[in-house]
């Protein structure tokens, strides 16, 4: 069904975005891993996934905070793998601290990898998209894109902002066959959130697995992390056939987070 397909997943060398890269792959999609590694690093996993999978793949660490790297990643992909029909918004960072603390230039960076990029990479794909009347744009938000944590301006902001931006272009778009969807994780074991386990275990003096379950346990019924897989296995169902018909959704994989 998707043999042949590109896409490109920012943030691609770790955590969701990597084992989506994997599900994708095994699908037969020719892939853009995207993500901070050295091109030595970057080199090799590529070189692994062309091995593994037998498909075309290109490796490109452009730093997303500048539009003209976004340009230049673009260009590139359409150069070595043709146009792209799935677009994963992925790339995130995160940081915690009440308002009157937040640095602005954390602000600033996080708008900029957790929104901004979605809108010059959603702009640049949507020709090749329409021109082939096919094409599937991923969003990952959060369940912070639906609901608030303190500590949490710049994420929610962003989150918030791509829910909000994913809604125009689904709406924008829905005659062209193209869907554009949010998908919503609760929590999802990646490096993403070390930090945060890692304060609450030196905050309450418990061990790194009980400050886990504490973190967890704290807002989502579900007292367990999700596999990155499951997200790649849900972005599967979005591209295919079935799923044509889900477009501007925000779509919660929270353990029953948000239904509180
Ligand atoms: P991760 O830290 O494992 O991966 C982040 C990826 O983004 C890496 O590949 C990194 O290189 C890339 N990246 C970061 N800054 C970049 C920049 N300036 N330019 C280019 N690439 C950059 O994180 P993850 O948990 O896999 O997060 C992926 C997405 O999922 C994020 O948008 C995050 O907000 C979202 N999310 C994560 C969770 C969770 O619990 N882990 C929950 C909800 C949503």
């Amino acid at each position: 069904m998707l043999k042949g397909k590109v896409a490109l997943i920012t943030g691609s060398t770790s955590g969701i975005g990597l084992a989506t890269a994997h599900v994708l792959a095994e699908h037969g999609v020719n892939i853009v891993l995207h993500g901070l590694l050295d091109d030595e690093a970057g080199r090799q996993l590529a070189e692994q996934f062309n091995q593994q999978y037998q498909i075309n793949t290109l490796f490109n660490n452009a730093d997303i905070r500048q539009p003209s790297a976004i340009a230049n990643l673009i260009e590139q992909t359409q150069q070595t793998l043709g146009d792209i029909d799935i677009l994963v918004n992925n790339a995130g960072i995160q940081h915690t601290e009440r308002v009157e603390h937040f640095p602005p230039n954390k602000w600033d960076d996080i708008i900029a990898i957790n929104l901004s990029s979605a809108f010059h990479l959603i702009q640049q794909t949507l020709p090749m998209m329409s021109k082939n009347n096919w094409g599937r744009i991923i969003n990952i938000a959060s369940v912070h894109g639906l609901v608030a944590s303190k500590n949490k301006a710049a994420y929610c902001a962003a989150k918030h902002g791509l829910i909000g931006l994913t809604k125009v272009v689904a709406l924008e778009n829905a005659e062209l066959g193209i869907t554009a969807n949010s998908i919503c994780p609760g929590w999802v074991d990646t490096p993403l959130i070390n930090h945060q386990i890692k304060e609450i275990a030196e905050q309450k003096q418990l061990t790194i697995e009980q400050a886990k379950y504490d973190l967890i346990t704290a807002k989502q019924p579900l007292p367990e992390m999700m596999d990155p897989r499951q997200i790649g296995e849900f972005i599967v169902f979005l591209c295919s056939d079935a799923a044509r018909s889900i477009t501007g959704a925000s779509l919660p994989m929270d353990g029953a987070w948000t239904a509180q």
